[in-house]
C-alpha cells in the first residue's frame, strides 16, 4: 500500500464486530488464566503483560509508524528526547563513544554533550559537510553509532544519508537518523541505508500540539552478529533469562532489546490515550505534509523578496545550499520550517516576532498553526557561542513554522510584521 493508505489503515485491522476506530485500551494490566502462563511471559513476552512497556493502543501505532518508515518494528516513547536517550543507551555503555552531526536539535545536543557524558559516553561532533576523511579521523575503536537529522532543526541542513550510512557500515556500526522534520512522507531514511530512525512525534506526526511523544523504528537491516562491537546483542542478557537478542529476534533485535531492557527499567512509555491522539495526527499526515511544504515554499519565496531580510534558509528554495541533496532525498518537499534573519540582529528579530498577530510565539514547531521561535534565546539557550555556530544558528535567526492557514493570510501577517521593523 502507498503511504497515504498506510496512514489510515496500517497497524489496526478490526475483525468482525470490533470497533472501526482503534480503541483506547486504558488498562495497566492484562488477565491470564494461570500462573504458569504468566511465568512463560516473563521468559518470552509474546503478549501484553504490563503497560510500563507495552499496550495494545500503543502497539497499533507502533505498527503503523514501522510500516510508514519501512522498518521491522517500532517502540513509542514519552518524548523525542526519550527516544534519543533509549537509542543511545541501547547501543552504548560507559566507556563508549558515538559520532553526531553538529547541526542537530539543541535539546539533543544537550543530552549528548552533557548528560550522556556524565554517564561516561562520549559524543564526537562532526560537521554536516564532513567528508569521508573527516569521518575517519573522528571515529574511534569504541565508537558505536553515527547520528544525524534528515532535515536539521533549525539549521535545515540535509543529511547525506547514503554517504553517512556507507561510512558507518564500513566501520561495522549503524546509522541513526532523526527524521522528525521530514517525516516518512518526505523521506524514508531506511531506504537510503539508515538502520535506526527516530522521531519526536510531538512535531508533525501529532501535528496538533496536544501531546509530547517519540518513537524509535528498527530498520531490521543491521547485522549485529557480523560486527564484533555489540556483545550486548550477541551474548546472553543476564537480566532477561540469558536471551541472545540477535539470535532470538533477528530483524527486531534492536527494538526488542530496547523494550526489554530500557523501557522495562525506565518506563518512559506513553499512555494509551496519548497514542490514540498520535494516531489521529498520523491519519492526516500525508495530506498535511503536502500543504505544509507548499505553504512554506511560498512563504520562503516571499521572504526572499524583502529588503528587510538578511537571509532565508529553506532547502526547497532554488539555489539553496543543499539543493543536490534535496533533489535526492526530499523530492516531495522540505516540510514547513523556514529559518531566516531580519536585518538588525537580535533586536530586529524580537521586534518582528512581537509584531506578528496570526503566527504565535511559542516553544513549538511543526504545528498546524503557524508559529515562530527565537532559537538563540530559547531551544538553544544552553549552547555556547561555538556550539551555536556549529549548529548553524545566529542571534538574529528566527525559526518560522508555517502552518495550514491560507497562504494569503500567512503572508499578510509576515508583511505587516516586517513593516514594524
Ligand atoms: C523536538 C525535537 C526533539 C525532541 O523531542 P521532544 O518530543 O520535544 O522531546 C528531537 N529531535 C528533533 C529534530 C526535534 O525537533
Amino acid at each position: 500500500m502507498k503511504q497515504e493508505t498506510l496512514c489510515l489503515h496500517a497497524g489496526y485491522e478490526p475483525k468482525n464486530g470490533e470497533p472501526r476506530v482503534m480503541p483506547i485500551v486504558q488498562s495497566t494490566t492484562y488477565c491470564f488464566d494461570s500462573t504458569e502462563h504468566i511465568a512463560e511471559l516473563f521468559d518470552m513476552p509474546t503478549e501484553f503483560m504490563y503497560s510500563r512497556f507495552a499496550n495494545p493502543t500503543c502497539d497499533a501505532v507502533e505498527k503503523k509508524i514501522a510500516a510508514l518508515e519501512g522498518g521491522a518494528g517500532a517502540m513509542l516513547t514519552s518524548s523525542g528526547q526519550a527516544a534519543a536517550l533509549c537509542t543511545a543507551l541501547n547501543l552504548c555503555r560507559a566507556g563508549d563513544s558515538f559520532i553526531a552531526v553538529s547541526t542537530i536539535y539543541g535539546g539533543t545536543v544537550n543530552l549528548f554533550a552533557v548528560t550522556l557524558k556524565k554517564l561516561g559516553i562520549e559524543c564526537i561532533w562532526v560537521s554536516p559537510d564532513a567528508d569521508d576523511a573527516a569521518l575517519e579521523r573522528a571515529v574511534k575503536p569504541n565508537t558505536k553509532f553515527v547520528f544525524g537529522e534528515t532535515l536539521a532543526n533549525p539549521a535545515l541542513r540535509v543529511l547525506d544519508i547514503e554517504r553517512f550510512a556507507a561510512f558507518a557500515h564500513r566501520r561495522g556500526i549503524p546509522l541513526v537518523a532523526d527524521n522528525t522534520f521530514a517525516t516518512p512522507m518526505l523521506c524514508r531514511p531506511i531506504e537510503w541505508g539508515a538502520d535506526i530512525v527516530l522521531h519526536s512525534t510531538t512535531k508533525y506526526m501529532d501535528g496538533h500540539a496536544v501531546q509530547c511523544g517519540g518513537v524509535i523504528v528498527d530498520g531490521g537491516t543491521f547485522d549485529w552478529a557480523a560486527s564484533d562491537l555489540f556483545p550486548e546483542f550477541t551474548e546472553p542478557d543476564e537480566s532477561y533469562h540469558g536471551v541472545v537478542y540477535a539470535k532470538e529476534f533477528g530483524a527486531q533485535a534492536f527494538i526488542i532489546k530496547a523494550r526489554m531492557q530500557l523501557m522495562r527499567d525506565f518506563g518512559c512509555y506513553p499512555s494509551a490515550h496519548s497514542a490514540f491522539l498520535l494516531n489521529l495526527g498520523l491519519e492526516t499526515l500525508a495530506v498535511r505534509m503536502e500543504r505544509y511544504c507548499a505553504n512554506a515554499l511560498c512563504a520562503a519565496q516571499f521572504l526572499e523578496t524583502s529588503d528587510k531580510i538578511e537571509y532565508v534558509t529553506y532547502p526547497g528554495l532554488a539555489g539553496s545550499r543543499d539543493s543536490a541533496l534535496v533533489q535526492k532525498y526530499l523530492p516531495r518537499g522540505c516540510s514547513g520550517v523556514i529559518s531566516f534573519s531580519v536585518k538588525g540582529g537580535r533586536a530586529a528579530a524580537v521586534r518582528f516576532m512581537d509584531s506578528l498577530t496570526l503566527a504565535s510565539n511559542v516553544v513549538h514547531v511543526a504545528d498546524i498553526r503557524t508559529c515562530v521561535l527565537h532559537p538563540a534565546s530559547s531551544t538553544h539557550r544552553q549552547l555556547t557561542d561555538e556550539q551555536l555556530a556549529a549548529a548553524g544558528i545566529d542571534a538574529g535567526m528566527i525559526r518560522l513554522s508555517v502552518g495550514l492557514e491560507h497562504i494569503d493570510d500567512i503572508i499578510a501577517d509576515l508583511t505587516q510584521a516586517l513593516a514594524h521593523v
